[in-house]
């Protein structure tokens, strides 16, 4: 529980009332969202569903329809999920009593979800009633060379339109039931790492397909968006395309800062120092964004966007979204949002109040 003194809230009121950027928090749990809230977030701006497949109920469904060959096993297994992601949204949605709540679908390669030693692989063949030789072949198959630039993401949500489908029945008939019991719920949903409109247009038909029949079994609808990750560089090439058929965008510098550079998420620590001592990278590119890197692919499917859609709503959920020179690169680009970790959030509205301050538009209004 965080407890700050009057003068904090006094303070931070002030800032609130010079900022016209909204700052939203990336938070997968109800706690992480009532903890936010208390720092000031206005929305959700990223909820990574992965996390919530680990639960040790789920978990084996979640390998059954990973490791399955037959399709309606890999249905049981997701209807077995469905009830468990339908509780996880409506927890969300309450905590965040009517503000705005990005979901992301399923991210992370599938293999991330299967044991890799040996004395789990044992454990899991036995759970699974197969042999322990068939199941290390199955999870051979699975591995990735490059999991992070291999079948995960959108493609995962093409390749399985039931994972799909099962987020969207959990996400809407969460909605529903609430707004059933006069609640208010924004949802949003958003497709992972989209390259080609054609992706982001397959995940978006699966999506309303799916609220369509929510919504005829329910005997009510609900607005909703669908929005995208902007997080290959492709996307941004070809944001034009894709704005034409989205709500919004949110981009996720993380990965796109890792496929721009070629820099590893997971690894580039072990020379990113060494670069900024011999002054060949001025900065972390994984904490800031500038004109000569990232910033520049932010900048142009901004453009790009906004040229096809003039109202997109635009964000940013990456790590850059709470830090402060990132924040004010993002302000000056017209973003509607930055999304950060929940103890950013006050950092970040400080960030985009500054930013409004030293605005050229501001002093000229003054
Ligand atoms: C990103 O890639 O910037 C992002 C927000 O998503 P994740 O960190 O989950 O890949
Ligand atoms: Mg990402």
């Amino acid at each position: 529980e965080p407890s700050f003194g009057s003068s904090y809230y006094t303070f931070m009121g002030w800032v609130d009332e010079l900022r016209d950027m909204e700052v939203r928090t990336n938070a997968d749990t109800p706690d992480d969202a009532v903890r936010a809230l208390e720092f000031g977030a206005q929305g959700i701006g990223l909820a990574r569903t992965e996390h919530m497949f680990f639960g040790e109920e789920r978990v084996t469904a979640m390998r059954r329809m990973i490791l399955s060959e037959n399709k309606d096993e890999r249905a049981k297994a997701l209807e077995e999920l469905l009830p468990y992601q339908k509780q996880d949204f409506m927890d969300i949605f309450e905590a965040m009593e009517g503000r705005p709540v990005t979901i992301r679908l399923l991210d992370p390669p599938l293999h991330e979800f299967l044991p890799d030693e040996e004395e789990g692989v044992r454990a899991l063949a036995g759970e699974l009633g197969i042999s322990f030789q068939n199941l290390k072949q199955k999870i051979r198959v699975l591995k990735e060379f490059n999991p992070m630039l291999g079948h995960r993401g959108c493609r995962l949500g093409i390749t399985h339109p039931e994972i799909t489908e099962m987020q969207t029945h959990a996400v809407l008939s969460a909605a529903v039931h609430l707004k059933k019991d006069g609640r208010e719920v924004k949802p949003e949903i958003m497709v992972p790492l989209v390259g080609t409109s054609e992706e982001f247009m397959h995940q978006h038909e699966v999506i309303d397909r799916v609220a369509a029949k929510v919504f005829n079994n329910e005997g009510e609808a609900i607005a909703y968006k669908v929005g995208t990750m902007i997080e290959i560089p492709r996307a941004a090439i070809v944001a034009d395309k894709i704005a034409a058929e989205a709500d919004f965008f949110s981009f996720g510098t993380n990965d796109l800062t890792q496929m721009t550079f070629g820099y590893s998420r997971d690894d580039a620590g072990k020379f990113l120092e060494s670069y900024q001592e011999k002054g060949i990278l001025k900065a972390d590119p994984f904490q800031i964004l500038d004109e000569e890197g990232v910033g520049a692919l932010v900048k142009m499917a901004t453009e790009k966007g906004r040229t096809v859609k003039k109202d997109l709503k635009i964000g940013i959920c990456g790590e850059h979204g709470g830090d402060p020179a990132s924040v004010r690169f993002c302000y000056q680009l017209g973003l509607n949002y930055v999304s950060c970790s929940p103890y950013r959030v006050p950092v970040a509205r400080l960030a985009a109040a500054q930013a409004r301050l030293q605005s050229q538009d501001n002093v000229r209004q003054k």
